[in-house]
C-alpha cells in the first residue's frame, strides 16, 4: 500500500483470500513509464530548483533499487548513491554516465537541504548539466497530493470533492507541454508539496477516494478544467487570460466562460494593493522577456468580459496581462501582482516613478474559484452544484467510459454504481445490512456509501487496493469489487455483510480502541470460516501492527485470525453488552488480562 493514503484505517475484507482470490485479476505493481491507460502519471519532481546533483538512500532499513537502464536488471542498494548531472548525462556513484538511472524501492531522496520519502519509481535523466526528475505515481495519489498541497482551511468535504474532480480533469484532460514528464509539481501545472500539507492530507484523502476516477465532461467529451484560489466576484474566460491558447477558446470550450460568483463576495471582495518602481518592473519584465527595457507608461489596454486587464500596454509595447503578472510574480513573489483584475496608475515623485495596482481577486480567474467552493459547501451545497456554478453545462462522469455514476437509495446505504441493473442487488444487499444490525446490535450513525467499480482494474487504479481484496471500508465508506462479480461467486451477502459490520463498529469505536479489536468484532459477528480457527499464531500487538499494515496476504490474514480469536473469547466471557461499551470508551487492562 501506498503510506501516504493509509490515513484513515482501511479494514480488507478477508474473506476475498480463501474464495475470490482465483476471481480477481492478478496484476503488479507499477513500475516504469507512467501512462494514462495503467492509471499513472509521469510527474515532475523539485522542477523549479535546478539541481546538479542529489542523494538517492534507502528510506530506514527499506529497500531500494537502482538500473541503468528501463529494461536492466535491478540492483538493491543499502548505502547513500550521489547522482549527478554531467551535460545531458546521469552519474551514480562510480558508475558511467548514462542516459538516465531508474530509482525503485522505498526511497529517501535529498537535495537542496530537503529530503523526500518516495515508494513511487523515479527515473532520473538530465538536460544542460541540470537534473530532471520524474516520478511514476498512480493518478489517484496525484491528485490527493494536489488536493492536499492546494486547499486550505476553509474547505468543506463538498469543496475539497470539487477540487479532486477539477484537478485530476487538469492533469488528465490535456497536455500540459513538458517533454520529460506529463505535470511538473509548480504552479505552472498544479502545485504539489512531496512532504507538506500533513494536516490537510485526511480530508484529502477522503474527497480523492469518494470522487475517485472521477472527471468533467461535456456532452460526451471530456472537459479540460482550471481553478485559481478567489475570482474577486466573477470568474475569467479563457480567452482574456490566455489569449494566445486558442483563438476562439470561449466558443472551444463553452463550459468556461466568464461568471458572477455571487459566493466569494459574500464577506466582501478580495482587494489588494501594490506599489512597484519603475526599476523593478523593467526589471522583471525584461528577465521574462515580455518587454525591453526603456518604457515609462504602464496602461491597460483591453480588458475583457469579466473587466480583467486582458492587454497592457508597456511603453509602445503590447503584452498579455497574464504574462504581466507571471512575470512580476517570477520576479518578485506571488504577493505582489494578485491577479489581472487591477487598475494601474503613475507616480513621480522624488523617489523616483512608481506604479500603483489597486486589484480584485487572486490567480487567473478561469474555471473553479476556491474561495466560492469553499463558501458554498459551508452554506450546504455539494459537489456537483459547486461544479455546476463554476463549469456550467459540464456533468461529473467516470474517466473512462465517460458513464455518470447513479446513487441508489435504500435504507441508511447509498449504492453508487455505473451498473443501473445493480439496483437489483439492492434487497440481498438491505438483507445483508440488516444482518450486520442484528448480529451487532448496532444502527448505522449516518448515511454508509457503497461504492461499485466497474471493474477489479478499475477498482484497484481508483482505491489502489491490491488485486485480493473484494471490498474494504474506511469510516462508513466501503468500496468493493463489481457487485455482478461478487454476485456470481456467491460471495455478495457475506462480504457486504462483513463491510456493513465493519462501519458499523467504525461509527462506534473510540480513536484509540485496538485494531485487533475493531477487526476481531467483525470478524466474529460476520460469522466468516476464519473466525472459528484456535490458537492464534500471533500475540495481540503483534495482530495490532499487522492489520495497521500488513506487507501481503499471508500477514493480513494470520493478523485477522488472532483478532477474531481474541474478540470471540471477549464477547464468551463479558458479554456483548459489555463488549461494545468497551468499543467506545476503551478495554480495561483487567479484561486484556482475562483473554490472553
Ligand atoms: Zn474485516
Ligand atoms: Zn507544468
Ligand atoms: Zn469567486
Amino acid at each position: 500500500m501506498n503510506r501516504f493514503l493509509s490515513i484513515l484505517t482501511r479494514f480488507f475484507s478477508i474473506l476475498t483470500l480463501a474464495l475470490v482470490g482465483m476471481a480477481i485479476t492478478a496484476s503488479g505493481q507499477t513500475s516504469g513509464a507512467g501512462s494514462h491507460a495503467d492509471g499513472t502519471l509521469r510527474v515532475g519532481l523539485w522542477t523549479l530548483w535546478h539541481d546538479k546533483a542529489l542523494t538517492a538512500a534507502p528510506a530506514s532499513s527499506a529497500s531500494a533499487t537502482i538500473r541503468s537502464c528501463e529494461s536492466c536488471a535491478a540492483r538493491v542498494f543499502s548505502h547513500p548513491i550521489q547522482i549527478k548531472a554531467a551535460s545531458g548525462k546521469v552519474i551514480a556513484g562510480d558508475g558511467d554516465p548514462a542516459a538516465s538511472v531508474w530509482l525503485g524501492g522505498a526511497l529517501q531522496l535529498s537535495a537542496h537541504g530537503e529530503t523526500v520519502m518516495l515508494h513511487n519509481p523515479v527515473r532520473v535523466s538530465a538536460r544542460s548539466g541540470e537534473l530532471v526528475l520524474a516520478v511514476t505515481l498512480p493518478v489517484e495519489s496525484y491528485v490527493e497530493r494536489v488536493v492536499a498541497s492546494e486547499s486550505g482551511a476553509a474547505d468543506g468535504p463538498e469543496s475539497l470533492k470539487a477540487l479532486a474532480i477539477v484537478v485530476r480533469s487538469f492533469a488528465l484532460h490535456q497536455a500540459h507541454g513538458h517533454a520529460d514528464y506529463d505535470l511538473c509539481d509548480s504552479t505552472h501545472c498544479q502545485l504539489l508539496h512531496w512532504n507538506g500539507a500533513s494536516d490537510r492530507r485526511a480530508a484529502a484523502h477522503s474527497a480523492t477516494l469518494s470522487t475517485a476516477g472521477e472527471t468533467l465532461w461535456f456532452h460526451g467529451q471530456r472537459a479540460a478544467a482550471w481553478f485559481h484560489q478567489n475570482c474577486g466576484g466573477r470568474t475569467a474566460g479563457p480567452a482574456e487570460v490566455w489569449p494566445g491558447k486558442s483563438a476562439n477558446a470561449a466558443t472551444a470550450m463553452p463550459w468556461l466562460v466568464s461568471r458572477a460568483d455571487p459566493y466569494c463576495t459574500a464577506h466582501g471582495a478580495r482587494e489588494w494593493s501594490a506599489t512597484i518602481s519603475l526599476a523593478d518592473l523593467t526589471a522583471a519584465l525584461s528577465a521574462a522577456g515580455v518587454a525591453r527595457p526603456g518604457w515609462k507608461t504602464l496602461t491597460v489596454a483591453r480588458r475583457g468580459e469579466s473587466g480583467r486587464a486582458a492587454t497592457l500596454l508597456v511603453g509602445s509595447t503590447r503584452i498579455s496581462a497574464e504574462d504581466f503578472r507571471i512575470a512580476v510574480g517570477r520576479a518578485m513573489g506571488w504577493g505582489k501582482i494578485l491577479s489581472t483584475w487591477f487598475e494601474v496608475s503613475r507616480l513621480d515623485s522624488a523617489q523616483g516613478t512608481q506604479f500603483a495596482f489597486h486589484g480584485r481577486g487572486s490567480g487567473h480567474g478561469v474555471g473553479l474559484c476556491q474561495a466560492g467552493a469553499a463558501a458554498m459547501s459551508a452554506q450546504g451545497h455539494d459537489a456537483g452544484q459547486i461544479l455546476a456554478q463554476f463549469f456550467p453545462g459540464a456533468t461529473v462522469a467516470d474517466e473512462a467510459s465517460g458513464t455518470a455514476w447513479q446513487s441508489m437509495r435504500a435504507q441508511a446505504f447509498n449504492l453508487e454504481t455505473l451498473d443501473a441493473s445493480d439496483g437489483q442487488l439492492l434487497p440481498q444487499l438491505s438483507q445483508a445490512l440488516g444482518e450486520a444490525e442484528s448480529r451487532s446490535g448496532l444502527q448505522p450513525a449516518g448515511t454508509i456509501t457503497l461504492r461499485s467499480f466497474r471493474s477489479t482494474e478499475a477498482f484497484r487504479q481508483a482505491t489502489l487496493a491490491p488485486g485480493w481484496v473484494a471490498a474494504f471500508t474506511e469510516g462508513n465508506w466501503i468500496g468493493a469489487q463489481p457487485l455482478r462479480t461478487l454476485a456470481s461467486r456467491k460471495l455478495l451477502a457475506p462480504v457486504m455483510r462483513h463491510e456493513f459490520l465493519h462501519a458499523l463498529v467504525e461509527s462506534q469505536a473510540a480513536p484509540s480502541t485496538p485494531l485487533w479489536l475493531r477487526e476481531g468484532l467483525v470478524e466474529a459477528w460476520a460469522g466468516d470460516p476464519v473466525a472459528k480457527q484456535p490458537a492464534p499464531r500471533l500475540k495481540l500487538d503483534q495482530a495490532d501492527r499487522a492489520l495497521a499494515g500488513a506487507d501481503n496476504e499471508a500477514q493480513s490474514k494470520a493478523a485477522h485470525d488472532a483478532a477474531a480469536f481474541y474478540a470471540q473469547r471477549l464477547l464468551d466471557r463479558f458479554g456483548r453488552g459489555q463488549v461494545l461499551a468497551w468499543l467506545r470508551n476503551g478495554l480495561p487492562a483487567s479484561a486484556l488480562a482475562a483473554i490472553q
